[in-house]
């Protein structure tokens, strides 16, 4: 009988980053808003179509796809004629021990080179290509499907941080990756894991049950460690020291997330019928907007004047600027964006929002 596969490995190698540092983890089933909008923009990436994204979300996807169409620029540059191209493509990685499904690589199988192209979208750091876990199980999946492959060169794109980070592997990295790879699922088929609390817990879907965690975060007067540990002093206002800001930083990146989650299951809770004490549940109206104006337009001409309307109407500057490239002729399209913004800054009629300073995470 056939045996049949699963759609994701228990070790999948997006999930080896937080498994390394705590062998208990477990990788949310749901989908949330941010890996669903992860999927969407993958999909789009892949087949160039980009309906139904924002602004933001197309020019992220064309940033991109024009990122791989200079790669395949640059192999067509060498001679070679015939581009062997993986997108989406299954991988079985460490002789399979797991798989995973990579973003895109490129082959120059004339020099026995290989590209490696991952797109993170999200605003998050992640760890540098030369140390991350998940593209190091790419690279030896890639080693171990193409004997011909000496060298594969990893590219990870942040373009919501305009970051990437590149580095070069050779055949002979393969033994470290593997014992990297095997090790970290080795712990993890332990009968009884030693778990670790970090922020990966924020990750994990065993949040809402994991003992170690919840000795670790919960205990308002002690039991923390260094990493989550409560400052000394509990009012912001109060804090003067750098470090212990830092620790409650931390300590509220956690427990940011433990409030939304609690909102989130005492609304299934309601939801699925059982009351809460105190709590009533309550719906607001969907935000409205015009999704037609031009028809918008023909149902108020008669009352009012093309100024009156114009002025009840934003316009996206980047959709203008995109909408406006699109009519260039080929070659043209930044020449003609950059045209356009200097005619509009000529008249004046471009403001630019209040600039917004925020706190984010160091890389490590
Ligand atoms: S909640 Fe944290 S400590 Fe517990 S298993 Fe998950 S990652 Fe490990």
């Amino acid at each position: 009988m056939k045996e049949i596969q699963p759609a994701h490995a228990k070790h999948s190698p997006s999930a080896l980053k937080y498994k390394e540092t705590c062998p208990g983890f477990e990788p949310r089933k749901e989908e949330s808003v941010f890996s669903e909008e992860g999927r969407r923009l993958h999909e789009a990436v892949e087949k160039g179509n980009l309906d139904g994204l924002t602004d933001e979300q197309k020019q992220i996807v064309n940033m991109c796809r024009e990122y791989v169409d200079s790669l395949e620029s640059e192999v067509y540059g060498t001679g070679e004629h015939h581009l062997v191209v993986w997108r989406e493509e299954k991988l079985f990685i460490a002789s399979g021990l797991t798989f995973g499904t990579l973003d895109y690589a490129l082959f120059n199988n004339r020099l026995g080179l290989a590209d490696l192209v991952d797109f993170k979208f999200g605003r998050n750091s992640v760890p540098d290509a030369e140390d991350n876990p998940q593209i190091q199980a790419y690279v030896l999946g890639i080693f171990e499907a193409s004997p011909g492959t000496m060298s594969v060169a990893a590219h990870i794109l942040l373009p919501r941080r305009d970051e990437v980070s590149r580095h070069s592997y050779s055949r002979s990295d393969m033994g470290r990756l593997r014992l990297r790879i095997s090790t970290i699922i080795a712990r993890c088929e332990e009968a009884s894991p030693q778990v670790c609390p970090t922020e990966s817990c924020l990750y994990c879907a065993r949040q809402g049950v994991c003992g170690a965690l919840h000795s670790h975060a919960l205990q308002i007067a002690n039991g923390y460690d260094e990493e989550l540990k409560l400052p000394e002093e509990f009012h912001p206002s109060r804090i003067i020291d750098p470090a212990t800001m830092s620790r409650a930083l931390n300590v509220s990146r956690v427990m940011e997330k433990w409030c939304d989650s609690v909102k989130h299951h005492a609304l299934q809770m309601r939801l699925g019928g059982q009351e809460i004490p105190g709590y009533e549940m309550r719906s607001r109206a969907g935000t409205r907007r015009i999704a037609d104006p031009m028809a918008a337009w023909l149902a108020v001409r008669e009352k009012l004047s093309s100024e009156q309307f114009i002025a009840c109407c934003d316009v996206s500057l980047s959709k203008l600027e995109e909408t406006f490239a699109q009519a260039a002729p080929r070659g043209g399209k930044a020449k003609a964006k950059q045209e356009l913004c200097e005619a509009l800054a000529d008249l004046g009629v471009v403001e630019t929002g209040k600039e917004s300073i925020y706190l984010a995470k160091t890389k490590k």
